[in-house]
């Protein structure tokens, strides 16, 4: 756990989100302030802060993170219709807080390019 991070505070249970699928490796919530009619978050239980901090030896999470994407999209009947998944890394993209997420959003058409 990472001091101050708040997806880590999920993960050791301070804090409680709306979970939709947990493993050994990986969490799924609902973002509370939601882009989307569906727009779930999908972590690793490890601490990574960004996309630039992935390494070689991730490979095998980064895969359960995809994997738990589609699936909590699926299980939403959003599998045919379509979804997005996005990161964000860093500031200029907008990312806010500092801890690997994809967002997994649906439910509504999706404009190109992202804002
Ligand atoms: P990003 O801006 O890409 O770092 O995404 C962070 C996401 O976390 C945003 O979509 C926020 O709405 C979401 N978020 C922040 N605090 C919480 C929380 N307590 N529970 C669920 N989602 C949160």
């Amino acid at each position: 756990m990472t001091e101050g991070c708040l997806f880590c505070r999920m993960v050791a249970g301070e804090i409680a989100p709306d979970v939709v699928y947990e493993d050994a490796e990986v969490l799924a919530f609902r973002d509370v302030n939601p882009k989307a009619p569906t727009h779930i978050l999908v972590i690793p239980k490890a601490h990574v802060a960004t996309l630039n901090d992935l390494t070689e030896e991730h490979a095998p999470l980064v895969g359960r993170l995809f994997l738990v994407a589609k699936r909590v999209a699926e299980e939403r009947g959003f599998a045919g219709p379509g979804y997005r998944v996005v990161v964000n890394c860093n500031r200029q993209a907008g990312q806010s807080v500092f801890h690997l997420h994809l967002h997994v959003l649906a439910g509504r058409l999706m404009g190109w390019p992202p804002g």
